[in-house]
């Protein structure tokens, strides 16, 4: 797969951009951020992780004229049929209050003993000619309750991945990023790259 010179990040949260930035740098490719060219956000109308990657990648490629790269995530919890799913960030409200987000998931757990779910981020890679890729990444784990840990961001204190005691919130950065479903889906795009 064609590796880009330069890309524009369709994002216009700054925690995302450094993240993608830091992955891109050592493989000396230059990026800018959406919100620099002044590009507007599209609305998230699809309808699955990988087709709101996809619609955010088309758009700024189109309006910028540069390959694009952009990211859809959000937390699938199993019991309640993958729930808040791609309406993870808008479970915050306008407000974007992450605290009342986890309240609303543990709420509707109540009762349900199985406490499984998953971080999944769709990364896409969309070109001015309309070429688009998407790569999907996954992270399994457990939920809990109370939250825990004031690192991360979103929904990290109450998930702790398989095979760990501790949750995303009080885990290292570091040691987050090598496992999360971001990191595996960047890990897929670049293989791509090399291959
Ligand atoms: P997006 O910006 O529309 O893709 O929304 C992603 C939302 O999913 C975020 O606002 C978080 O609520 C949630 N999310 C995605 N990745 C993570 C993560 O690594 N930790 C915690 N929450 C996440």
């Amino acid at each position: 797969m064609e590796r880009p010179a330069k890309l524009v990040i369709a994002s216009h949260n700054p925690g995302k951009l450094r993240e993608i930035e830091d992955l891109l740098r050592p493989l000396g490719i230059a990026v800018v951020g959406a919100a620099a060219l002044g590009l507007a956000e599209p609305d998230e109308t699809g309808h699955t992780f990988a087709e709101n990657a996809a619609l955010k990648a088309r758009t700024a490629a189109e309006a910028a004229k540069l390959p694009a790269l952009a990211d859809d995530s959000g937390l699938a919890v199993a019991a309640l049929d993958g729930a808040p799913g791609i309406y993870s960030a808008r479970w915050a409200g306008p407000g974007k209050d992450f605290r009342l987000a986890m309240e609303k998931v543990e709420a509707a757990l109540k009762g349900k003993s199985d406490r499984r779910a998953k971080f999944v981020a769709a990364l896409a890679l969309a070109w001015p000619d309309g070429r688009c890729d998407v790569f999907e990444g996954e992270v399994e784990g457990a939920l809990v309750w109370p939250p825990r840990g004031a690192r991360g961001f979103g929904y990290d204190p109450m998930f702790v991945p398989d095979g760990h005691a501790i949750t995303f919130g009080e885990m290292e950065p570091a040691r987050k990023h090598e496992m999360s479903h971001r990191a595996r889906a960047f890990a897929k795009l670049v293989k791509a790259w090399s291959a």
